[in-house]
């Protein structure tokens, strides 16, 4: 039985003080046990929200990205011993974000994956397609490329530290939702090429979760499939009702 993960991303919203609302409300609320809930607010916010959180199971923290050098004269980056130094014990990383507005591929994916190993910080990797290439029938080979310069270079050890999280760009943020096919026939596709590169025992053992604009109203078909594993959720974490909803949608 594999984990059953609903992390939230808050990407570049809340004040510190909304931030704070909003933690406080989602640790109020009564959270389903078997489901593993993570949070990932702005940098701004890991202390504060690790306080609120104070170490309670089921409920961990990660930040939305990390810079890939360890130390130094970097203006404006934040390195990963920073943000374990906060109490995270994840990031994400290679969120559609990340690669189309500040210019990442997976070779610098590969490089933040490997600084956050070496500091102990576990990963949440984004892959996916963009919409021009599924139209074409590419969004295997995109999806294939993606795994392959990334988690697949590193060893098994250190790749049982991933979460994989399939966002189809063309549903982030617009309402468009992968169909649970969609979703399940990608999954299977992303097993397959990690028990191609690893084995399929870890094929079987990784969480991979669904993103693009994941809802209560369409969670519990999603996560009936049985190659998803739960969800990364954008703009619907920002309400913990919401977010918590979608975590009771196993
Ligand atoms: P969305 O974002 O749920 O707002 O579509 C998902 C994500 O980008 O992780």
């Amino acid at each position: 039985m594999r984990k059953k993960i609903v992390a939230g991303n808050w990407k570049m919203n809340t004040t510190l003080e909304e931030g704070r609302r909003l933690i406080e409300a989602i640790v109020d609320q009564e959270k389903p046990e078997d489901v593993t809930l993570i949070v990932a607010p702005p940098y701004t916010h890991l202390s504060m929200v690790n306080n609120v959180i104070d170490g309670q199971e089921g409920i961990l923290l990660s930040s939305q990205d990390c810079y890939l050098k360890e130390s130094g004269a970097y203006t404006g980056a934040v390195a990963p011993a920073m943000i374990r130094s906060t109490g995270a014990t994840y990031t994400i990383l290679g969120h559609s974000e990340r690669r189309s507005y500040f210019q990442e591929d997976n070779a610098t994916v590969f490089q933040k994956m490997r600084a956050a190993f070496s500091e102990g910080l576990k990963v949440i990797l984004c892959i996916g397609e963009k919409l021009d290439q599924r139209e074409v029938g590419d969004h295997f080979k995109v999806v294939q490329n993606q795994l392959e310069e990334t988690i697949c270079k590193f060893s098994a050890k250190e790749g049982k530290d991933v979460i994989l999280a399939y966002e189809p760009v063309w549903a982030i943020g617009t309402g468009k939702t992968a169909t649970a096919d969609q979703a399940n026939e990608m999954h299977g596709f992303i097993r397959e090429v990690i028990a191609q590169n690893f084995d399929n025992q870890f094929a079987e053992q990784i969480p991979v979760l669904y993103g693009g604009s994941c809802k209560p109203g369409n969670a519990k078909e999603l996560f009936s499939q049985s190659n998803v594993d739960g969800g990364l959720i954008g703009g619907a974490s920002l309400k913990a009702e919401d977010f918590l909803a979608i975590a009771g949608s196993f």
